[in-house]
């Protein structure tokens, strides 16, 4: 496959860094997953913004402009073949020749982009969905999960604790008991009709999946959402859970720590809400 590194466009096999890349020892570095389906990019502008936001956060100065990344996405998608990518952004602060956990002042950021093959785009049918069975577990992750952080050790032990239950994702609830998200997912919940998410804090990634889906549901009337918190005992009365990600669009949470929500299938809501968005996904 083709890569982006550092300005160039060259063969993954090409691609190298160096060992002292403070994205390899620390994950000192920030990265966006953006879905393009037949090269057409879904939420560019908002992925984008989110990555900037995280920079800033961490002070890691890229002059890359949103024509630049926009250049570089078309570029990965026209240079990899595939109807359904995701494209890897990934900026690091770059390679110091000494492992000081102070930001230096003179690096350069590594720039690093890849696009990898995504399932085809899921469908609102409740045979055929892809659905979801996840564990549920205390979240141990840091204060600050709203930055997009290439250091997922913590997510990725939230998820190999679901997997090795035989699970495909794994939910997370504070020490309040609270709900927060999911190791690489946001959360809704469906009871009564009343379709509920939690609120943006630092405890969970602000989603570009689920913006896009709040913004489709307040622009239909029929539909009533709440973001608020979320206890998890409300999660297992719930009578439908979604997962939500840029590859997972609206993904139907049928178990719960082994636990049917509902009767197993995916919901009448869900149904409703995976299809517009697959409607009305690339108008924002
Ligand atoms: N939370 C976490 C922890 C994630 O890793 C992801 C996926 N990147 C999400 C939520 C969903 O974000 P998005 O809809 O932008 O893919």
């Amino acid at each position: 496959s083709t890569v982006y590194l550092n300005g160039d466009y060259m063969s993954a096999e090409h691609a190298k860094i160096s060992p002292m890349d403070r994205g390899f020892l620390f994950g000192d570095g920030i990265y966006e997953v953006i879905p393009a389906y037949n090269g057409k990019m879904l939420g560019f502008a908002a992925h984008i913004e989110r990555m900037n936001n995280g920079l800033n956060e961490i002070e890691i100065k890229l002059d890359y402009s949103t024509d630049t990344w926009r250049e570089i996405c078309q570029q990965l998608c026209e240079k990899n073949h595939g109807d359904n990518l995701g494209i890897y952004l990934h900026v690091s602060r770059g390679a110091d020749n000494k492992r000081a956990h102070a930001y230096p002042n003179d690096i350069t950021p590594t720039v690093f982009a890849y696009a990898f093959e995504i399932p085809p785009q899921p469908v609102s049918d409740i045979d055929n969905a892809k659905t979801y069975t996840v564990s549920v577990e205390q979240d141990k992750r840091w204060q600050r999960c709203h930055i997009k952080s290439t250091a997922l050790l913590g997510n990725v032990i939230h998820y190999q604790h679901g997997a090795a239950a035989g699970n495909n994702e794994t939910i997370l609830y504070n020490r309040l008991d609270e709900l927060t998200e999911a190791s690489s997912s946001n959360v809704f919940i469906v009871k009564d009709g009343i379709i509920s998410t939690p609120p943006l804090d630092n405890q969970i990634l602000p989603g570009i999946t689920r913006w896009l889906i709040i913004n489709i549901l307040n622009s239909h009337s029929d539909f009533k959402v709440q973001e608020r918190i979320i206890s998890k005992q409300e999660l297992f009365a719930a009578d439908e859970v979604w997962i939500t990600s840029a590859t997972k669009e609206v993904g139907p949470v049928v178990k719960l720590d082994g636990q049917l929500v509902a009767d197993g299938k995916p919901g009448q809501i869900w149904q409703q809400v995976q299809s517009l968005f697959t409607k009305h996904k690339f108008d924002y």
